[in-house]
Parts: C-alpha cells; sequence; structure tokens
C-alpha cells in the first residue's frame, strides 16, 4: 500500500462523542485534561459538546446530537480531512438506536487512520503523546488507484 502524508498543526482538531452512559466518564477525563485540552479546536455531537462546554468553559463546535445525525456528521468531517484526533466513548453494554452510524464513523476513523480513543487509557496514551502538542505527519492510505476505476 503507498500513502501520503497530511501533516496536523500544533492546534489540533478533535473530535469528541460520548454515549449516554459513557458521558461522565468523558467528561471526568475531560476535566483533567482540561489544561491540554483547550488550546486545540474541539468538535462534538451535541449533547456531548454541550457538557464540554458547562463543564469546562470552552468553545466547542457543535454538530447535531448522535441519533440525529451528528455521528454522520463528525464521519463527514474526518473525509474531509478536517479531523485529527477522535475521541468516541462508545457503550458496548447498550444498544443505541444510531448504530448504523456509530459504526460508520469508526469505519471512516479507521479509513482515513485517524487516532481514535474509545477508552480512557487510550485517550490518556493519545493527550500525553509528544505528538500531540507538536506537529504530526499522518500517514494517509493513497486511495487513487480506487479512484481510478471511475475512469
Ligand atoms: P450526543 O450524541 O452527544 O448528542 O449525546 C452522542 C451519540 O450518541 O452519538
Amino acid at each position: 500500500m503507498k500513502y501520503e502524508t497530511k501533516v496536523s498543526k500544533k492546534k489540533k482538531k478533535i473530535a469528541i462523542v460520548a454515549h449516554d452512559n459513557k458521558k461522565s466518564s468523558l467528561l471526568e477525563w475531560a476535566k483533567k485534561h482540561k489544561k491540554e485540552l483547550k488550546d486545540h479546536k474541539i468538535f462534538a455531537t451535541g449533547t456531548t459538546g454541550k457538557l464540554i462546554e458547562k463543564t469546562l468553559g470552552i468553545d466547542v463546535t457543535r454538530f447535531n446530537s448522535g441519533p440525529l445525525g451528528g455521528d454522520q456528521q463528525i464521519g463527514a468531517q474526518i473525509a474531509e480531512g478536517n479531523i485529527d484526533f477522535l475521541i468516541f466513548f462508545w457503550d458496548p453494554l447498550s444498544p443505541q438506536p444510531h448504530d448504523p452510524d456509530v459504526k460508520a464513523l469508526l469505519r471512516l476513523s479507521v479509513l482515513w487512520n485517524i487516532p481514535t480513543a474509545c477508552n480512557i487509557s487510550t485517550a490518556d496514551f493519545i493527550i500525553k503523546s509528544k505528538h500531540f502538542d507538536d506537529k504530526y505527519e499522518r500517514l494517509i492510505p493513497d486511495y487513487s488507484a480506487y479512484d481510478e476505476r471511475l475512469d
């Protein structure tokens, strides 16, 4: 597989989503890392974003609530190359009405090689990484052969 690179700036674009049963864990984690998060640009699904704004007092670009298309909107931002990190605390114990959207978001994060944290420990590793506060050259698979099928 060939790769291209995309350099993310020091100020990262971070997308955050938490299912209802995971919102308290996410907020605890976010409070603990407010110092690291506040210098970056945060995007989130509706309710998650509102809670982050209220709890941390930082600006968040909010999309629709997840079940109303917010996960898909974040997926679209990933496909457009506008997201550097995804923090997605999905709930492994409850069925979600928007399960196909959840799966689609996770699929796109893998497709575009987006660092993705689905639990606290991975989120800790990402936020403490030397790449977090620095420029980072992310490898992106070169999908041009796939595109050429259309010619
Ligand atoms: P919410 O959406 O932030 O609006 O609760 C999250 C989700 O369920 O995907």
